[in-house]
């Protein structure tokens, strides 16, 4: 049986940093998130209003971890920008079927190649990714600066890699895997309708989130064109953005 609901909405699908945990690495807003659990609680045990899932660019492990924090015992939450989904019902990870033994050889290429050009330079790959790769500098004047030649050497080679700027992380993925391609699958897998879906996200990484959803909301602190696509910017910055943007839901 899907998830189904007395509200207007059976699932928000919603981003991680930004928007439950700081862009920074600072401590993460637990009485906030404590506030999204409570919420999840009873839209599991009442089933009148939508369950709240995860939707993030981050290693599957650490989306596991946060949903379940969040309490959502229901939904598959998804990682590393659609490469992973993890069913909290039963414990299970999916990689992507799509994704290909030789792509997956070419992204642990652009792995070496990369740690080539640029481990020297303090440049770091952000642990617990498996078919991706994500780049990190505490300069991130510096870090962007590297965007546009990683794409050239990218491109020089044939490899099949789209490479984005994030607040903080250079983000490497594979062009056919996305935040949207994992939503299509955690739908097909849930029976949930894409019309009783909403979502949130604060930059335009999440304008995956917000192509598939039916309402899209932003916290105050989310980038400029992605608040093009939002029904409502909140005034409040991430977690108690989110927490006002679900509220709004309810009503
Ligand atoms: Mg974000």
């Amino acid at each position: 049986m899907p998830f189904r609901t007395t509200g207007k909405y059976d699932l928000v699908i919603c981003d991680i940093d930004g928007c439950l945990s700081p862009e920074s690495h600072a401590p993460i807003d637990i009485a906030g998130l404590s506030k999204l659990s409570e919420h999840n609680r009873f839209a599991i045990q009442h089933r009148d209003r939508p369950v709240v899932t995860l939707c993030s660019g981050r290693p599957i492990g650490f989306v596991e971890c946060l949903c379940r924090l969040i309490q959502n015992t229901v939904i598959p939450c998804i990682g590393e920008n659609g490469v992973w989904l993890w069913r909290p019902e039963d414990n299970s990870f999916e990689c992507d079927p799509a994704i290909t033994a030789e792509h997956l050889e070419i992204v642990n290429e652009a792995r070496k190649l990369l740690r080539s050009l640029y481990q020297a330079s303090g440049v770091v790959q952000q642990p617990g990714k498996s078919a991706s790769v994500a780049l990190y500098h505490p300069d991130t004047a510096f870090l962007r600066s590297l965007v546009s030649t990683i794409d050239e050497e990218f491109q020089k080679r044939n490899w099949p890699i789209r490479v984005s700027m994030t607040w903080l992380y250079i983000n490497c993925d594979l062009p056919y895997i996305n935040k949207a391609t994992a939503i299509d699958r955690l739908i097909n897998q849930t029976g949930i309708e894409l019309e009783r879906t909403a979502g949130i996200g604060d930059t335009m990484g999440d304008r995956f989130i917000a192509d598939r959803v039916s309402w899209f909301g932003c916290p105050a602190n989310s980038e400029p064109e992605i608040m093009k696509a939002a029904a409502y910017v909140s005034s409040h910055e991430e977690v108690e953005g989110v927490l006002d943007i679900i509220d709004q839901l309810v009503r």
